[in-house]
């Protein structure tokens, strides 16, 4: 679903990411860690075309990511070429980023009406089977005010879904929870893994990692510097920078 091809991306005079590759399968789990800093956000942000890349390449279900190849030079694409892309990618966020006027239905049925264009019954009915999925049924009328942080998330992922992606982004996504809200929406992600969702996280939750990822990550100064099953990455890392990391988590 996804290929990335050593990608690099500068921010000014800054380069932050320094030739990533990183190739994810239908119904894989990809689980990306490392120190704060590395560059975790940003390529993820850059799967998305969030952030444009100056070198290397991104396909996403065999579709350059935001460019047209020119020979061997990147041509950025036009805007609606990269809202189409778009479509098939969720995306969620350390923030949730809900709308604060519309109810957490109203948030969920707005893109499915405005941009897959299905009438409004459809949706509703659409997005009540997604509350439900994530265990908020019986809040469909509540606005994002009269939530809870673990609910937001919980809704900011109904509405990902709701565009019917074929690969979802999580960055960060329990960072900005209260402790005993994590669980809560942690749950919901390892139900979407199971039924096989496409999924690239960026977590510091190294318990979700070693439970739900079918591969660990390791991003470290811009660079990819490990990348195995969570069963040896936790327990044989070859890396000395990823031992160095896990040791100073424990
Ligand atoms: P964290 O775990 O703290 O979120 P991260 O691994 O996700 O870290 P990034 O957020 O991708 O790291 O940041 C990588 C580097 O890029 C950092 O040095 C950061 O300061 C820098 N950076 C990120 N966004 C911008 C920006 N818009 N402009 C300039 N520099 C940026």
């Amino acid at each position: 679903v996804v290929q990335a091809e050593n990608v690099e991306k500068w921010f000014g005079p800054l380069q932050v990411l320094k030739g990533v590759s990183l190739s994810v399968r239908r119904g894989e789990v990809v689980v990306i860690v490392g120190p704060s800093g590395s560059g975790k956000t940003t390529f993820v942000r850059c799967i998305n075309h969030l952030e444009k890349i100056q070198g290397g390449r991104i396909l996403v279900n065999g579709h350059l990511i935001g460019y047209r190849q020119a020979g061997k030079r990147l041509v950025e694409d036009r805007e609606r070429n990269i809202a189409r892309q778009r479509r098939d990618i969720g995306m969620v966020f350390q923030r949730f980023n809900l709308f604060p006027h519309l109810t957490a239905l109203g948030n969920i049925v707005e893109a499915p009406i405005q941009v897959r264009g299905i009438d409004r019954a459809r949706a509703e009915a659409e997005g009540a089977a997604l509350l439900k999925r994530v265990g908020l049924a019986e809040k469909a009328d509540a606005y994002p005010a009269q939530l809870s942080g673990g609910q937001q998330q919980r809704v900011a992922i109904a509405r990902a879904l709701a565009m019917k992606p074929a690969l979802m982004l999580f960055d960060e996504p329990t960072s900005a929870l209260d402790p005993e809200m994590v669980g809560e929406v942690l749950e919901v992600m390892q139900e979407l893994a199971r039924e096989g969702m496409t999924m690239v996280v960026v977590t510091h939750e190294m318990g979700f990692a070693r439970e739900v990822a079918d591969r660990v990550v390791m991003m470290d100064g811009g660079q990819v510097v490990e990348e195995a099953p969570p069963a040896l990455f936790f327990t044989a890392p070859r890396s000395e920078r990823t031992r160095s990391f896990l040791a100073r988590l424990l």
